[in-house]
């Protein structure tokens, strides 16, 4: 089986800090956290970096600390993974869909300026798989009508639009560390700021709200405690190191496969210029009168592990049923698109010979 994706890390790179971890006991808030931290910083040209144990406790902290509450509305982009907008839900915000383009799968900047009311409390701008294209004009919206803009870079690490890394483009970053990400830490996430006041309340908020007077606590306010372990922040360094050909190795990949689909009629998600995509997913839109789930099943039968792209938040029946506002481009991205291994070693020849075979077989 052709897995969809392969960790970017082997036991031997961890295993001498892991010996150290276990040797001191030290398994929390320690050397290792305050390196990944340090390097997250460093790499993505950020102030203020928080890690966390997952992009969905990161995004609900970020909409927290902005004081997000009962009948504010936080605007998402609706073509994303159901977490981004289960946030704003579960603190009793109404969460407005924010419908995307057919091409790059972001938030639309004319869909996003009608839905902007005066109730509207913050922007979560979805890095669709990965892809930051058009952040930056949405971010100048965001700016006009003075709303925070919360990035959704859960899939994004190692992306950049006009030379500016995700991480360092929005109001607040979150990313995620699941092991269906470029970067994995098995569970665990990140948070990143360029605001002195809210890496203040961050820091609050993830230590059960306390501040430090010389190791002695003060809880000055309330709190959680959404932090990451020192055993992941050293999976964290061990691939943050090597991130750069990560993305450098799937783009290569993803230029073989383009050009050998595109006369089947296979479009791929499209980036715009001043791109660097980090091909977190390779999603196409599939050929017109294609079954995609069918395509998947044949996939499946021959040993090529493939999925769809990701959901219509608004579709999905929860919030479907609730909000009846289905977006119309969100809702055929779910239904047409494909997600298809892309890694080093992926046999790429049989994939596409797979997927020809499906076509002559229909
Ligand atoms: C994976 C994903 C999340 C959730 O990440 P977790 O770390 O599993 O909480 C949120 N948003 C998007 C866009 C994702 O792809």
């Amino acid at each position: 089986m052709i897995k969809l994706i392969k960790p970017y890390i082997d036991y031997s790179e961890v295993e001498s800090e892991f010996k150290n971890i276990f040797e001191t006991g030290w398994f929390t808030k320690g050397q290792y956290v305050e390196q990944f931290k340090a390097e997250l910083r460093k790499y993505f040209g950020v102030k203020h970096a928080f890690l966390t144990t997952s992009a969905t406790t990161a995004l609900s902290l970020c909409l927290k600390i902005l004081k997000i509450g009962k009948g504010d509305e936080v605007i998402v982009s609706d073509f994303s993974f159901p977490a981004t907008v289960n946030v704003v839900e579960d603190l009793g915000a109404i969460p407005v869909f924010a419908d995307v383009d057919k091409k790059t799968f972001n938030m639309l900047p004319d869909e996003l300026e009608k839905k902007i009311t005066k109730k509207t409390k913050a922007v979560i701008f979805v890095d669709a798989l990965g892809n930051p294209s058009g952040i930056h004009s949405i971010k100048a919206l965001c700016n006009k009508y003075q709303i925070p803009l919360i990035e959704d870079a859960a899939c994004a690490i190692g992306s950049s639009e006009q030379t500016i890394k995700a991480g360092n483009i929005a109001d607040l970053t979150c990313f995620s560390f699941h092991p269906r990400k470029l970067l994995t830490t098995g569970e665990g996430g990140a948070i990143t700021t360029n605001s002195d006041v809210w890496a203040e309340t961050l820091e609050i908020k993830l230590n059960h709200g306390a501040i430090f007077h010389g190791g002695k606590a003060d809880f000055v306010d309330f709190g959680y405690n959404y932090r990451m372990s020192e055993i992941q922040a050293v999976m964290g360094i061990k691939q943050l190191e090597k991130l750069d050909d990560i993305v450098s190795s799937r783009n290569r990949m993803r230029d073989q496969l383009i050009p050998a689909l595109s006369p089947l009629g296979f479009e791929p998600q499209q980036v715009k210029k001043d791109v660097v995509y980090n091909v977190q997913s390779l999603v196409f839109l599939v050929p017109q009168g294609t079954n995609r789930d069918e395509l998947v099943g044949f996939l499946r039968d021959h040993g090529v592990e493939s999925t769809l792209g990701t959901y219509s938040l608004s579709a999905t029946t929860y919030y479907r049923e609730k909000y009846q506002d289905v977006q119309p481009n969100a809702k055929f991205l779910e239904d047409y698109t494909i997600t298809l291994p892309c890694y080093d070693g992926v046999d790429t020849e049989r994939i596409v010979k797979v997927i020809k075979q499906f076509y002559e077989h229909a």
